[in-house]
């Protein structure tokens, strides 16, 4: 039987990270990925998905530069084209992934790994059981797909999504998180008609209530068919033409091409054999952690999705990192989440960090709010619609910026920056002490100086 230091379940941006950084670290390292090296955030989701966000804004170039003085005729966008692209990058990604992990040592082992006991994992496309001394769960979360309606199995999810040979002329994407919002814009933008279902009053819940009334009104005047409150209640096949019908709880009928589902993600626990180690996992299937990755069982950790405690790549990727220097660098590392600067990457981006103003107002006694609503400068040349809006919430008492939301082209490229600040406890003094950038957008970051509340 082969026998490691470490063994890890997952080749996703949590489960490569350690392997790799324990590998450095002189360990002997082991691990097991079931489909693609890479895991979700390369092969499904923040890649392909950035790449197509990308491709959907080609249209505004084409359109806006006509304003600019460019007089040709827009291109025309073909689906199997970008589709064969992303492809082939994401082959390609999947590669370095590989051979960064050879590189430093680690085996890698194509298979769906189970858990035997604490110090034995069991390769289930061969049966071959393998000994460590340390095993690191990185299994990440599939899309939540509930069987809530009849026909519910006719809709898809994000990992299909990005598998669909055409582009679809009509979709129904039910949900108004992360997902939903960005595959919704991106499909709208390269020409599909997106409905979009929610069963609440506004996009994004968590978010700052001034931000989702924004977003919400700018992909509505985008092209958005978004029904609020909207649940639904069956989707049945049809025609050859109009495949799917799809009908919500109030009667409306929608005929579709394909029908999406963007709910949440529930971590990867199931048949992982934590049963069989004694390791109890939460409501979602979720592992809870300390803040070193160690779970309630010794020697076995884990990191990323998997824990539902911050969902997102560069979480994982800081909480594989630590394990391994903790573990096996001699330099143990706690990871606290908190001030996640984050971005939804619908059209326009949205980028935040810190307490939204609902949070800000629950837990400081008096906060003062600066924000600001424009048309960019490009925008306004080109003779279209989009509106930034920024907002600064800052607490009266210390003149500590609590919090940054930003709409508007790039935000997420702006909301790195912030985020520094943020981290660095600026104060709205330290914001207006900077000097603008002229002409951009961020400078209006810089320049408010008069309170709005
Ligand atoms: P994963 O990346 O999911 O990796 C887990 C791996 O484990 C998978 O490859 C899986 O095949 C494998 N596996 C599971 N069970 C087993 C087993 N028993 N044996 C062997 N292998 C197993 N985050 C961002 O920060 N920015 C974004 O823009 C962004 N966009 C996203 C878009 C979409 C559509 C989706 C779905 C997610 C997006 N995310 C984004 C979230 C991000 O992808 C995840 O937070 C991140 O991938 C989590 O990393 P992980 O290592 O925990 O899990
Ligand atoms: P989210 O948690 O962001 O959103 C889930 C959505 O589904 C919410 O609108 C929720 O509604 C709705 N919902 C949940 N259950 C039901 C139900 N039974 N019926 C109807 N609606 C329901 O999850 P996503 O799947 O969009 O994304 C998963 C995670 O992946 C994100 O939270 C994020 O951490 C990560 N991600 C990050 C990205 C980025 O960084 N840019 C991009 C994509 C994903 P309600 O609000 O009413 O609860």
């Amino acid at each position: 039987m082969k026998n490691f230091d470490l063994f890890v379940i997952g080749g996703g941006s949590g489960g490569v990270r350690a392997a790799r950084i324990a590998a450095n670290h002189g360990a002997r390292v082991a691990l097991a990925e079931e489909y693609r090296m890479g895991g979700t955030c390369v092969i499904r989701g923040c890649v392909p998905k950035k790449l197509m966000v990308m491709a959907s804004r080609f249209g505004d170039e084409f359109a806006a530069s006509s304003g600019f003085g460019w007089l040709a005729d827009a291109p025309k966008f073909s689906w199997p084209v970008l589709m064969s692209r992303v492809h082939a990058e994401l082959d390609r990604l999947e590669k370095i992934y590989t051979n960064n992990l050879t590189k430093a040592g680690v085996e890698i082992f194509g298979s769906r790994a189970r858990i035997v006991d604490q110090n034995t994992v069991e390769l289930t496309a061969t049966g071959e059981r393998v000994t460590a001394k340390h095993i690191l769960i990185a299994t990440g979360a599939t899309p939540t797909m509930p069987n809530d309606f009849p026909g519910a199995q006719l809709a898809q999810n994000s990992n299909d999504f990005f598998l669909w040979p055409e582009r679809p002329h009509r979709v129904v994407i039910q949900g108004a998180g992360y997902i939903a919002l960005e595959l919704a814009c991106l499909l709208n933008r390269l020409g599909s008609n997106v409905v979009l279902v929610l069963r609440g009053d506004f996009v994004l819940r968590g978010f700052d209530q001034e931000i989702r009334e924004h977003i919400q009104a700018q992909l509505i005047a985008d092209g958005l068919d978004i029904k609020c409150g909207a649940t639904i209640a069956s989707i049945t096949e049809n025609t050859a033409e109009s495949p799917l019908k799809v009908t919500l709880a109030d009667g409306t009928v929608i005929l579709a091409d394909r029908v999406l589902r963007a709910l949440g993600r529930a971590p990867n626990t199931h048949d992982l054999g934590l049963e069989d180690i004694g390791l109890a996992v939460g409501q979602k299937g979720e592992i809870p952690t300390d803040d070193f990755a160690a779970t309630a069982v010794k020697g076995v950790y884990a990191v990323g999705d998997v824990t539902d405690r911050v969902t997102l790549t560069p979480a994982a990727i800081r909480e594989g990192h630590a394990f391994a220097d903790s573990v096996f660098g001699n330099k143990p590392r706690a990871v606290k989440l908190e001030l996640i600067p984050t971005a939804v990457f619908t059209t326009p981006e949205i980028g935040t960090v810190g307490l939204n103003e609902e949070q800000a107002r629950k837990n400081f006694s008096k906060i003062e709010i600066y924000s600001t609503k424009f048309r960019p400068m490009k925008v306004a040349m080109a003779d279209q619609n989009t509106q930034c809006l920024m907002k600064i919430i800052v607490d009266k008492a210390t003149d500590r910026v609590l919090g940054v939301h930003i709409v508007g082209p790039e935000a997420g490229e702006m909301i790195q920056l912030v985020g520094i600040a943020i981290q660095m406890k600026a104060t709205k003094a330290d914001f207006d002490a900077t000097l603008a950038v002229h002409p951009t957008i961020a400078e209006e970051l810089v320049t408010m100086r008069t309170a709005t509340r």
